[in-house]
């Protein structure tokens, strides 16, 4: 049996717990350089699945990580290794800045074709951009079905099952190993690194590849080829009144029973 070459799509993300300096300049992109960086948290889990099926295929498989971003997206490439990925590309080039999802799933698609994966693996969403598009867009580009939701990929025959975590409840597809599949965070938590991996990887390399590289149209790369554009964004600043601190007397009752008499709390 051929080796099956599985791609996996990481996205290095801001790490949303920090709360400042993520505000969007005035052209409406953010520095993200200027922040902390974290995987995205769903794409470990689809890091997870990855593992999980290339050890049901007696390790026949090869795990391709790919990241599109700033130089700095190596390192998250780089813990995938050291958590069992087999290799990592980054797409990494001033022509593919500035992009929105659209041009985003189009340079992962030429990038996906290049490694020559049939089977890709991406997060649900992210926690910065949030959209959900990229994993569906990717499939489109390549013209493949795609399975969202995934909570557990599990192989029969030829054939992927998935069960996919819905709002009510679940349900198991059938796919053949051609497919894009889209992981959630009900799905299984990511192992942790290696120890012997990450001594023996310490300095893998990550192949670098620019826009050129990936033999598309460049009118589609970045912000040319982007339809999308943010007219306007505004952060939100959450604010703590500050704390009361209540006894069991009768009167600090009665003043909690008074306000959330007055903000509709009980009746
Ligand atoms: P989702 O669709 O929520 O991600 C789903 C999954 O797809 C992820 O879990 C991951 O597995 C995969 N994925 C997503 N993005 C990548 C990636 N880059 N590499 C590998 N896998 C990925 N961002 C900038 O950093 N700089 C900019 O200047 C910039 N300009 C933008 C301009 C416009 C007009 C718009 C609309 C967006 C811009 N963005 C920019 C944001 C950028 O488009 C998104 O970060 C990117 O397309 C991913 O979208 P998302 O975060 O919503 O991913």
């Amino acid at each position: 049996m051929t080796k099956i070459k599985i791609a996996l799509l990481i996205k290095q993300v801001i790490d949303t717990r920090i709360s400042e300096g993520w505000a969007p300049g005035a052209d409406g992109t953010v520095d993200r350089n200027a922040l902390p960086a974290i995987i995205n948290p769903e794409d470990l889990h689809a890091l997870e699945q990855t593992l999980r099926l290339k050890e049901q295929l007696g390790g026949n498989a090869e795990i391709v990580a790919i990241s599109m971003g700033p130089q700095r997206a190596a390192e998250a490439l780089r813990e995938c290794i050291w958590r069992g990925a087999d290799d990592a590309v980054l797409i990494s080039d001033r022509k593919v800045a500035g992009a929105d999802t659209l041009a985003t799933s189009y340079a992962l698609a030429l990038a996906i074709k290049k490694v020559g994966a049939s089977l890709i693996f991406a997060g649900r969403q992210t926690i910065d951009g949030d959209t959900a598009h990229v994993g569906p867009q990717v499939a489109q580009a390549l013209g493949i079905p795609q399975i969202t939701y995934a909570e557990e990929v599990a192989l029969e025959g030829d054939s992927l099952v998935v069960k996919r975590r819905l709002d009510d409840g679940f349900e198991v597809v059938k796919s053949p190993l051609k497919a894009l599949i889209t992981v959630g965070s009900s799905a299984a938590k990511c192992r942790f690194c290696n120890a012997k991996r990450m001594l023996r990887s310490r300095k893998a390399e990550i192949k670098t590849w620019s826009a050129a590289d990936l033999d598309g149209d460049l009118s589609r790369f970045g912000l040319a080829g982007s339809p999308t554009q943010v007219l306007y964004s505004e952060p939100i600043v959450t604010e703590s009144k500050g704390g009361v601190v209540l006894t069991s007397s009768i009167e600090d009752i009665a003043t909690l029973v008074a306000e959330l008499r007055s903000n509709h709390t009980i009746e």
